[in-house]
């Protein structure tokens, strides 16, 4: 089976590089008309550029309600409607809980969780007017499932996100509107390349399927919930790590 996405229209933030642009890519391939989200405009147009399939770029910091809310006016103008919505923008310092500052901790929680919370009130009056409105978020498998000294903080915004997730489940349900999910495990981007060498081969180590997880794996995910024939789950978590957290030791 392939699901297809032709006539619908898409929204990706953090859609310029990594796991959003893997999402953006695969989305716009399966026919959706698709906006990538940054805080970079001209990387954000750059990015849509090298997708194609007519998808265009937009700067926008999720940690603002007001250029949200105008965000998702012009993409709705612009690509007529939105039926899907990847909140996937997200940021992951590391820092032991003793060094750790309030700031560093509000800085986390304000893009992670309250830019999810932000994006997805933005979009809810489009996606209102969709016949197949899908809502899919990036979570992690840290947080929900795992821990990882250094990322408290992270941790504690991604499984806030499924929190989050759950409640608007039910609020959203008698508009059809479904929510869910995506925790991926390590999955090769740039943000991830920042951690170093060592992290990433240790990573790719303890992976039972020996490799680290390929944007599209995300994207992948990301299109099946959004597609049509998922029309009946919502709420829900979808791990796609390679098998990372399956192991007891
Ligand atoms: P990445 O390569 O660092 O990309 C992050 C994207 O988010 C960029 O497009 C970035 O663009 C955008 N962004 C960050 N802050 C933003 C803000 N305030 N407003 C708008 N856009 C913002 O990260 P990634 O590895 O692809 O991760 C993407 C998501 O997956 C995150 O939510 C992360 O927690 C989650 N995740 C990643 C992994 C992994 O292994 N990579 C694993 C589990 C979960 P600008 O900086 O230009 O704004």
């Amino acid at each position: 089976m392939s699901w297809t996405l032709s006539g619908r229209s898409a929204v990706v933030t953090g859609g310029t590089r990594g796991i959003g642009l893997g999402i953006a890519r695969v989305l716009a391939r399966a026919g959706a008309r698709t906006a990538v989200v940054s805080r970079k405009e001209e990387e954000a147009a750059e990015s849509a550029a090298m997708i194609g399939h007519d998808c265009q770029g937009y700067g926008t910091n999720i940690c603002d309600a007001s250029a949200l809310d105008t965000l998702m006016r012009t993409v709705a103008e612009r690509q007529g409607g939105i039926d899907v919505l990847c909140a996937n923008a997200g940021i992951f310092p590391q820092r032991p809980i003793e060094e750790m500052t309030a700031d560093d901790w509000a800085e986390v929680m304000d893009v992670n969780l309250k830019g999810t919370f932000l994006t997805v009130k933005a979009a809810l009056p489009y996606l209102k007017q969709s016949d197949q409105a899908r809502i899919v978020l990036t979570s992690s498998i840290t947080g929900p499932v795992t821990g990882y000294a250094g990322w408290s903080h992270y941790a504690a915004s991604k499984a806030g996100q499924l929190g989050f997730m759950r409640t608007a489940a039910l609020e959203l349900a008698p508009h059809s509107i479904t929510i869910n999910a995506v925790l991926p495990g390590n999955i090769l981007t740039e943000g991830l390349s920042e951690l170093g060498q060592e992290y990433l081969d240790q990573m790719a180590a303890a992976v039972p399927l020996r490799r680290l997880g390929h944007v599209e794996d995300i994207g992948n995910a990301a299109l099946f919930l959004a597609s049509r024939e998922a029309a009946y789950i919502t709420g829900q978590t979808l791990i796609v790590d390679g098998g990372q957290t399956l192991p007891e030791s």
